[in-house]
């Protein structure tokens, strides 16, 4: 008897972010195709992607455009890189673009094809910066907690949550962790925003100063946390960050992976929270994820040391196969054309409020901890006491069982922890965030 797709996935595939074992007992949800906000199951039944796949897709799952213009560039040059002086149009066109829309003076791009690549390309060009400044003893990274920057080795390191350490032997040594930014979390108590930010600046200067500063290389953050929980940080958190890197030399790093080309309501996280970093990581919605593709740019402080040690080294001994595939730089230049075309900042910014201020109404809900976001992605995050914000059960039960419901009623959401995440693509309508909250207010009333 021949095996079903179900049958044959349990049986063949590992999958990655999965428990095996459940898997093994519940099997896959098999998708079969998109459309707009929707992708639609192998049984027909249709879903309003509320993550855009994984905070990714901002144009939704069917835009003829993308489709278009990675059929032309199939047609041209399928494959071509970028080792050895070689080049092609979509990635210097490509690069160009991203230079040009950069928030802050940027001198050059690298390629990769994840965002996790994209974090571990950033910690070798860092060190490799450091020794051609003949400072290899600058070498060790901050980031927080809660912090999710990818699951290769050095993007691993820097990701501060446990799944991604148990098991693995890492984070490696000389990859730190500082506090998470999250007020309603780790506040004291009657500590304002305002003073949480303080003290955690000043925990990042005790770091600093305990480990030396002259072996403390950069500090890496998201604008605002995603996948740790959509944790947005106090209003002055970042300025007081970057103010205690620059006291020690230190670069700081904004990871735009999640935040870049819309998210936050403006074109970058980093405008959003008044970071000026010099190294941004771009990913996900550079090419609405139709292609992998990710992209590091760097500026002058960082590159210059880069170029004049390849007089004495020679070539920089880094690089991917597939860095700057010219199918996935000519849809990531459509992609942004697109969003500038259509205005998807600033639709983003409406839709996130009227997203805001429907799921704030859920605040009095005896379930609901905490309601979070900014632009268009925000966190409802479940408690099992109000009073003391310890969760139900065990932490996770009720998130699972409250993604499980939506989904029961058409709607993909993502639960971290006990935190129900919402990242629509860019292009969602009002109809569609309206049916989106709906969705999600039956699997609530389930739930309570
Ligand atoms: N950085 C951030 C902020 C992310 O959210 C992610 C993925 O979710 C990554 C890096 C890693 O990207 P990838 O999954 O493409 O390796």
């Amino acid at each position: 008897m021949s095996q079903s797709l179900q049958e044959k996935d349990i049986h063949y595939q590992l999958h990655p972010y999965t428990n095996a074992r459940l898997h093994q007992e519940q099997g896959p949800l098999i998708i079969e195709r998109g459309e707009g906000v929707y992708v639609y199951d192998d049984q027909g039944k249709d879903y309003i992607e509320g993550m855009s796949g994984l905070w990714s897709a901002a144009l939704g799952f069917s835009n003829q455009r993308l489709i278009r213009a990675a059929q032309q560039q199939l047609e041209t040059l399928p494959f071509y890189h970028l080792f050895s002086h070689k080049a092609h149009r979509p990635s210097i066109e490509l690069a160009e673009k991203l230079i040009q829309m950069a928030p802050v003076p940027m001198s050059k791009v690298f390629f990769t094809n994840s965002g996790s690549e994209a974090n571990d390309t950033v910690v070798k060009l860092v060190w490799f910066r450091n020794h051609a400044l003949g400072k290899p003893e600058k070498n060790k990274f901050i980031a927080r907690t809660n912090a999710y920057h990818g699951i290769t080795v050095a993007s691993a390191s820097l990701t501060g949550l446990p799944a991604n350490h148990r098991g693995f032997g890492l984070p490696l040594p000389g990859f730190l962790h500082v506090g998470c930014p999250h007020h309603y979390r780790y506040a004291l108590p009657g500590e304002s925003e305002e003073q949480f930010a303080d003290r955690l600046a000043a925990e990042l200067e005790q770091t600093i100063l305990a480990e030396g500063p002259e072996t403390i290389a950069a500090f890496i953050g998201e604008p605002l946390m995603g996948a740790g929980g959509v944790i947005v940080p106090p209003r002055t958190y970042w300025a007081k960050v970057q103010q205690v890197c620059r006291k020690y030399d230190i670069l700081v790093i904004a990871d735009e992976v999640i935040c870049g080309f819309g998210r936050t309501g403006q074109m970058f996280g980093s405008q959003t929270f008044g970071i000026q970093p010099d190294i941004m990581v771009v990913s996900k919605q550079l090419s609405s994820s139709y292609q992998p593709i990710a992209a590091v740019l760097i500026n002058d402080a960082v590159y210059q040391p880069i170029e004049a040690q390849s007089g004495s080294l020679g070539t920089l001994g880094h690089g991917f196969t597939a860095s700057g595939h010219p199918v996935a730089a000519a849809v990531s230049l459509e992609n942004l054309k697109i969003i500038e075309e259509d205005n998807l900042v600033a639709h983003a910014a409406a839709m996130g409020e009227r997203m805001h201020a429907a799921l704030r109404r859920f605040t009095d809900h005896p379930l609901v901890g905490e309601v979070r976001g900014c632009g268009l992605i925000a966190a409802v995050e479940l408690v099992g006491d109000k009073d003391s914000k310890a969760p139900y059960q065990t932490t996770g039960t009720l998130g699972r069982y409250l993604a499980g419901r939506a989904q029961q009623h058409g709607l993909i959401t993502r639960a971290m922890g006990d935190a129900i995440a919402f990242c629509p693509p860019l292009i969602i309508d009002e109809q569609e965030m309206d049916l989106l909250l709906e969705r999600f207010e039956r699997a609530l009333d389930d739930t309570a």
